[in-house]
């Protein structure tokens, strides 16, 4: 893919944030990687939304290295940088928002259960909250890490079950906020949706019955596998 269509991508891509009520201010990041050139293109850093265009949009290596672009890319480029370097066999695109709902339930170190099948469409299983980076580790390296923080709890670093960065396609970081990915830099946004709307429901399904239990196995099980994998039936099967 040429580079000049990428940035038009991303640019539409993060232009999107704001419009789905995702992003206050310059509060939000959306990229897409290009797997032949091993570049990704992220949004500039600090640059009001109205003010952004294709043109402005920054092409970076996997070392989060800008390779083209007159501005300094998103400050959370080397977390984005990380994912492709790990997962850009399988993801192509990375949003970082602070999604009011989303951030609550960060903020309470909560993962989002599923409670039911508009979550279970999208993730299969719980929306994880990743552990907190430490003291040296934010010292050190803060954005890399916060990508490192990311794939540790998605591998089972951490001692629990590792869960398939495809089937549950976002994750919250404790006291931070949601990063969301897909096989572009729309699916990451859409997926940035769904997961801010699933944790405004999740909020509000606990407070009219806090002791709420997940939805049954065997109702998130059909949800997804319908519309995922290699049985999947919904929609006009183009995805
Ligand atoms: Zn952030």
């Amino acid at each position: 893919m040429m580079l000049k269509e990428l940035r038009e991508k991303v640019y539409e891509a993060n232009m999107d944030l704001p419009k789905h009520g995702l992003v206050v201010f310059t509060w939000g990041n959306a990229s897409e990687l290009d797997r032949e050139s091993g570049l990704f293109v992220i949004k500039p850093s600090g640059v009001d939304y109205e003010d952004l265009s294709p043109e402005s949009m920054v092409v970076c290596d996997l070392d989060g290295n800008v390779v083209e672009g007159d501005l300094n890319p998103s400050s959370d480029t080397a977390t984005h940088a990380y994912l492709y370097r790990k997962w850009g066999e399988e993801i192509g695109g990375v949003v970082h928002t602070h999604s009011s709902w989303a951030v609550s339930w960060a903020q309470a170190g909560r993962e989002i259960p599923s409670y039911g099948t508009t979550h279970a469409d999208y993730f299969y299983g719980p929306v994880p909250c990743m552990r907190g980076l430490t003291e040296a580790e934010i010292e050190e390296a803060y954005e890399l890490n916060t990508g490192k923080v990311i794939v540790e709890g998605f591998t089972g670093g951490t001692g629990q079950a590792s869960i398939d960065p495809v089937a549950v396609p976002g994750c919250l970081v404790r006291n931070h906020g949601p990063f969301s990915w897909g096989k572009d830099a729309a699916a990451a946004v859409y997926h940035a949706v769904v997961l801010e709307e699933v944790a405004k429901m999740a909020a509000h399904t606990e407070m009219l019955k806090p002791a709420v239990e997940p939805a049954p196995q065997y109702l998130l099980d059909k949800h997804y596998l319908r519309k995922h994998g290699p049985n999947a039936y919904y929609g006009q099967g183009n995805h």
